[in-house]
């Protein structure tokens, strides 16, 4: 994406204060721009400041609270960091919803569905078909 080729370029020069100008102008315009604040949350991982990468993917995932992408983010980079705490709450939230919702997974091809995620479609057979794992 554009903002993977241009944080690239601007990596290459160390030019992170005019990335970082980028991110905020952009989320100022567009608070809600989730894919922005997940750019913005891998700057601030590959920066080594954690605590920002974890605020920016909270705001992320309250913009967005079904998100699963945005949840096992923010899990691994909790455990990686050692803060079980927080981890566990988040966790509790992914399991609670996962008890919720039925049939996450479904094949794109023949639409079988259950709620524990498959390579092999039990319905059809095809391989990789599954969907809406995230
Ligand atoms: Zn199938």
């Amino acid at each position: 994406m554009t903002y993977q080729r241009l944080e690239k370029n601007l990596f290459k020069r160390n030019d992170y204060d005019k990335m970082l100008e980028l991110y905020q102008k952009t989320l100022k315009t567009c608070p809600k721009c989730i894919e922005t604040r997940l750019s913005l949350a891998d700057f601030w991982i590959k920066r080594g400041n954690f605590n920002e990468a974890i605020n920016q993917l909270t705001e992320a995932k309250n913009l967005q609270p079904d998100s699963k992408r945005i949840s096992y983010h923010l899990l691994k980079l909790m455990l990686e960091r050692n803060m079980y705490e927080p981890a566990k709450t988040e966790l509790e939230n992914l399991i609670n919803d996962a008890g919720e919702t039925e049939d996450v997974f479904s094949c794109g091809e023949c639409h079988y569905s259950q709620r524990e995620f498959f390579f092999q479609c039990p319905g059809c057979g095809s391989y990789e078909t599954v969907q809406n794992y995230f």
